[in-house]
Order: C-alpha cells, then sequence, then structure tokens
C-alpha cells in the first residue's frame, strides 16, 4: 500500500469540528439535554400525521424548489417567491451565502463569541474570519463590526439574539451600523431565536430586507417550530443573492417529509407560538430565579440564558450534569443553558444554587 494520502485543501487544517451539544445522559433516574436549544415539546400530532404519511413515499426524490414551502412562506412574510430561498437548516443556507460571497482573500466579519458555526464554514470556504469581541456586556461590538470593514469585506453575520448570550441588537444601532455598510457588502441577519423576541425595540430583520437590498434575512425551523431533527430553514433575500443560494444548494438537500412539515407548522403556527409563549415564561422565571441567587445574567431574548463562569465553567457543567440535566459549557468562558421543561429548569436552578452558595 502507498504511504501518500489524498491531498486535501490546507484550509481545513484546524477547522475546528463541531461540536453538537452533548446527549442526556441515560441509565440515570433524570436525564434531560439543555444543551442544544432545541424546543422540548414534541411534534405537534398534525405535524407527525403529514410526516406519517408520507413516509411511504420516500423511495422519490423530493420538490428541488420547495415549491409549496416558499408559496407558503411568501405569503406569510408578504415578499416575492423568487426572493426566498430554502436550504438544509439555517446553517445550510448561511454556509451557502458563503459559498456565494467569499473565497480565499475574501473577508467574513461576525462578533466573538458567537455561533460556532460561523468560524468553521467560513474557513471551509478558504475566507479569512475577522472575529469581532462582544462587548464587556457580552452584546454585539457594532461600531467596532464596522470599523473592521475593508475593501476585501464581502459578507457580515449579524446573531440577533445571539447565541450563546441570548442578547440583542436594538433598532436604532442596527441601523446605524447598516448605513455604515457599503452596498457591496452582504449583511445577513441570523434570526434564529426571532419568535422568542419579546423587546420591541428589535427590530424585524424582514423590514429591514425590505429597505436595504445588501441584507439577507435567516430563519429557521429547528427551534421555535420544533424540526430540529428534519433540517430545514431558509433565507430571504433579494436577487442576485437569492439566485445564488438557488445555485449554490445542495440539489435535493430538503427532504420532501421536512417540507411538509414545514408548511403544517406554518399553518399550525398559533398552536406553535402558544407553546413558544410559555417557554418565554419560563425564561423569565429561570432568569429571575438566577438573578435572586446573586448570578449576573445578561438580559436574553433567545431560549436561553448564558452565564459568563471562566475558570469555573467545566465544573459548574459537570455538576449540572450529576444532577440530571446536561448543558453547554465553552471551557474558559461560560455556559449556555437551554430552557427546557420546566422540570428541567428546576433542576438547573437548584444546582444553581448550591454552586452559588459555595463561591
Ligand atoms: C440553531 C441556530 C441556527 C439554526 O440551525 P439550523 O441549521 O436551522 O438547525 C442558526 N443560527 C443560529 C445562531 C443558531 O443558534
Amino acid at each position: 500500500m502507498s504511504e501518500t494520502s489524498p491531498k486535501l485543501r490546507a484550509e481545513l487544517e484546524g477547522i475546528p469540528t463541531y461540536k453538537p451539544g452533548k446527549p442526556a445522559a441515560t441509565g440515570g433516574p433524570v436525564a434531560y439535554k439543555l444543551s442544544s436549544n432545541e424546543n422540548p415539546y414534541p411534534p405537534l400530532p398534525g405535524v407527525l400525521e403529514r410526516v406519517t404519511a408520507l413516509a411511504g413515499s420516500f423511495n422519490r426524490y423530493p420538490d428541488l424548489a420547495c415549491s409549496g414551502l416558499v408559496a407558503e412562506l411568501s405569503e406569510r412574510f408578504g415578499v416575492p417567491a423568487s426572493h426566498i430561498a430554502t436550504g438544509t437548516g439555517s446553517v445550510g443556507v448561511a454556509q451557502q451565502l458563503i459559498q456565494s460571497t467569499a473565497g480565499p482573500g475574501d473577508e467574513v466579519i461576525y462578533a466573538w463569541r458567537s455561533f460556532e458555526a460561523y468560524p468553521i464554514i467560513t474557513r471551509i470556504s478558504g475566507a479569512t474570519a475577522v472575529q469581532v469581541p462582544l462587548t464587556p456586556g457580552d452584546v454585539h461590538d457594532l461600531d467596532a463590526m464596522a470599523d473592521a470593514i475593508t475593501e476585501r469585506t464581502r459578507l457580515i453575520f449579524v446573531c440577533n439574539p445571539n447565541n450563546p448570550t441570548g442578547t440583542v441588537v436594538r433598532r436604532a444601532e442596527l441601523e446605524r451600523f447598516l448605513d455604515r455598510v457599503p452596498g457591496d457588502v452582504l449583511v445577513v441577519l441570523d434570526e434564529a431565536y426571532r419568535e422568542f423576541i419579546r423587546d420591541a425595540e428589535v427590530p424585524d430583520g424582514v423590514g429591514l430586507y425590505r429597505e436595504r437590498p445588501n441584507v439577507c434575512v435567516l430563519r429557521t425551523f429547528s427551534k421555535a417550530y420544533g424540526l430540529a431533527g428534519l433540517r430545514v430553514g431558509f433565507a430571504i433575500a433579494h436577487e442576485p443573492v437569492a439566485a445564488a443560494l438557488r445555485k449554490t444548494a445542495v440539489p435535493f438537500g430538503v427532504s420532501q417529509i421536512a417540507q411538509e412539515a414545514a408548511i403544517a407548522s406554518l399553518q399550525a403556527e398559533d398552536e406553535l407560538l402558544g407553546r413558544v409563549g410559555s417557554l418565554v415564561c419560563e425564561r423569565n422565571r429561570v432568569v429571575e430565579g438566577l438573578r435572586a441567587q446573586g448570578w449576573t445574567v445578561p438580559e436574553t431574548q433567545a431560549n436561553f440564558v448564558w452565564l459568563r463562569l471562566g475558570e469555573r465553567t467545566v465544573a459548574f457543567a459537570a455538576a449540572c450534569e450529576q444532577a440530571g440535566v446536561v448543558i453547554r459549557p465553552f471551557p474558559g468562558e461560560g455556559v449556555r443553558v437551554t430552557i427546557g421543561e420546566n422540570e428541567a429548569n428546576d433542576i438547573f436552578l437548584k444546582v444553581a444554587e448550591g454552586l452559588r452558595k459555595e463561591l
């Protein structure tokens, strides 16, 4: 056998691999997964029925253009169907956006810490990642991000609310930032948690897209709509960005089951948004509980909370796991804890209280 191995692109060296949230432990008395920002509710019966009915036809390819879903989204948001592009989760669409805009020598700007897929998909493309630190309050530093723009900048992610801190940028500062971005640089507003926002000052990205040809909005069915396992997300973008997304899509990436489940979810939106309302109540209960215990918790508008714990991060996560809740540690920085079942949130609060007392 030959000693050599196939030549791989040098850009792949040092790319961090995506770390999925740890699964809940099995075998223990209770085990809750609060590590991936998933929706704790099981699929709605109506959605499950639609999916089950389709299971008998997966010998066929899906509708390549996702036309039923695109028509539904076009109606729902009041945007032309040609401005909607679907993909395998919004991460899939984000990767297509980078493929469409940036390659070696180009720059992609995003806040850090933010969504961990950004550095991965940026480096895969060969583009240079420009990471702009969050403010001391764990919020996007939009002034610094605008200052970081060069003639090589092709794309800027604004994650609103930010994963993993839950913090938001509001209308005035976001508009001021957008005014500073040249028209030939694409701004991607990643609104994976849009439905959980209760702060009226946070603008809906779709409104900003309407006024600005270089703004694109990313949305997903994975969080509020509870379809994380089916992999479907979408972008709303002007031409020629939307057209570029159709060119860079993996053919037949979104399964027919995912397409139909997404349509059924949009049609059951009232019920799903009712669940989101309950999760928001739980979020507020958890934040207030933590603050009452003495923790500093940044204002969160998403379905998770962030605790900046520094060196205590790993020990904190281990204590949670011992108690039956798996959370997401970012070693040396902090933990992100998804709002889950009420009982899981209770366990988390109890562990946090115990650890607080040890300080
Ligand atoms: C979860 C998440 C997504 C959505 O991922 P999917 O690929 O749609 O499951 C996108 N952006 C951010 C910031 C997220 O946290």
